[in-house]
């Protein structure tokens, strides 16, 4: 497999899969947060200096096939263009006669920006049908998409020499900028630093933890994790659980949980759950108390009381003070950590300790040796909101990539390169 740093851009396009899905104001369109651009920035001087041309393509939002100027890409422009410090051209089409024109003018060290790959559905690969249509219609549909799609990667693919993908978060989809077009460059597609990085320290983890390892799962619901906790049952020596999905443990143990979220077709899976981990000898950490609400609302009353006693017409949203300490107490003596998914309503000032806390925690253990891998679009926003992200290992950039990577699926665009 080609990586990265051992090939020679000089002289070559590369066109580069990103992951510019980057929040915009929704006035003035400006970009909020540049996180996902600053990440794309190795990959890209290290083509430029190379002395090659880089053609950028990425999606932005759920446009759905129809071109809007709320998704459109050219917004990101100054903001690319300032960090990398040179111009930024842009395709408004990204497979059409201007995209052909741009890119093949391109020279050296210049850096082209295609419109969004989603402005054609083409990308996703998905026909949009109309309700009613029988099950033939639909497979024709289907087919003739197929068709478009390969026809549509061909043209991405034609503009440029190799391929680099560096967008891990939309990894776990065999999109035709994502996958597909990884074919039309045998032995010059590989991975852009980032996805090298994430898949390092996802490797980490999973093959080669130092022990003892600790996965804290959060969230709201269980039936979304179970694939994970699972497999981490077979990795981890001690399993914390938070956030919503702590109450269908505690009801299917028999607690008291007033108003909380529950999943009640999951009670069994729940004691499955700790059964295995009884059986593996991994410690399961579950709530001992809990900050309950009034209302599922910002400003609901609030009571801090036994996790399983929740009061009638209360909620369980946050955990408690005792339960951050029990917790903090074992993250702080683990040498590896995993954490997905919040602890409490997070988005909700009242809500907000528990997760926080236990930020805090992964950032202190992380200080006094251990290995921390951050993913998740929440756990990583409560990780940046207490400004603690150059405090933990590694903070990823795929919430849904990465979780499926942990169950142990294959994902379609690592596939596509690896091989
Ligand atoms: P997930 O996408 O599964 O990681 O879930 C994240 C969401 O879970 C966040 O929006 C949280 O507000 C929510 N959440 C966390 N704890 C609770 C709770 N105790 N009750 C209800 N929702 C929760």
């Amino acid at each position: 497999m080609v990586t990265i740093e051992n090939f020679n851009f000089k002289g070559l396009r590369a066109i580069v899969r990103v992951d510019f899905n980057v929040p915009l104001d929704k006035k003035t369109f400006e970009v909020t947060d540049d996180t996902r651009i600053r990440g794309a920035l190795p990959t890209i001087n290290k083509i430029l200096n190379d002395g090659g041309s880089c053609i950028l393509m990425s999606h932005l939002g759920r446009p759905d096939g129809v071109p809007q100027e709320k998704y459109s890409l050219k917004h990101v422009i100054p903001v690319l263009s300032k960090h990398l410090g040179r111009e930024v051209k842009f395709a408004d089409d990204c497979v059409g006669e201007s995209a052909r024109q741009l890119a093949s003018s391109l020279k050296p060290g210049e850096v082209l920006l295609l419109e969004n790959v989603r402005f054609y559905l083409e990308e996703e690969g998905k026909p949009k049908l109309p309700e009613g249509v029988s099950d033939e219609e639909k497979k024709a549909a289907k087919d003739e998409m197929k068709k478009r799609q390969k026809e549509f990667t061909a043209k991405l693919a034609s503009l440029a020499d190799c391929y680099v993908n560096d967008a891990f978060g939309t990894a776990h989809r065999a999109h035709a900028s994502t996958t597909l077009i990884a074919a039309h460059f045998p032995g010059k597609s590989m991975f852009g630093y980032l996805i090298e990085a994430e898949l390092k320290a996802m490797d980490k983890v999973l093959h080669s933890p130092d022990h003892p390892f600790t996965a804290i799962m959060g969230g709201a619901k269980v039936s979304d994790k179970i694939m994970v906790i699972e497999r981490m049952l077979e990795k981890v020596d001690n399993l914390i659980i938070g956030g919503g999905m702590t109450y269908t443990f505690i009801k299917a143990q028999g607690g008291k949980i007033g108003k909380s979220l529950c999943e009640e077709d999951k009670l069994d899976v729940a004691l499955q759950i700790l059964e295995k981990a009884k059986a593996k000898g991994v410690k399961v950490y579950l709530p001992v108390d809990a900050v309950n609400g009034d209302a599922f609302d910002a400003n609901a009353n609030t009571s801090v009381t036994k996790v399983n006693e929740t009061p009638d017409g209360w909620m369980g949203l946050d955990i408690g003070p005792e339960t951050v300490a029990l917790f903090s107490g074992v993250i702080k003596n683990s040498k590896t950590i995993l954490w997905n998914g919040p602890m409490g309503v997070f988005e909700f000032e009242k809500f907000a300790r528990g997760t926080s806390a236990i930020a805090q925690a992964i950032a202190e253990a992380t200080a006094a040796g251990a290995f921390s891998l951050v993913g998740g679009g929440d756990s990583v926003a409560a990780v940046n909101k207490n400004k603690l992200a150059d405090k933990i290992s590694y903070v990823s950039t795929g919430g849904g990539a990465m979780l499926e990577y942990i169950e142990g699926k294959e994902l379609p665009g690592i596939k596509a390169i690896r091989g």
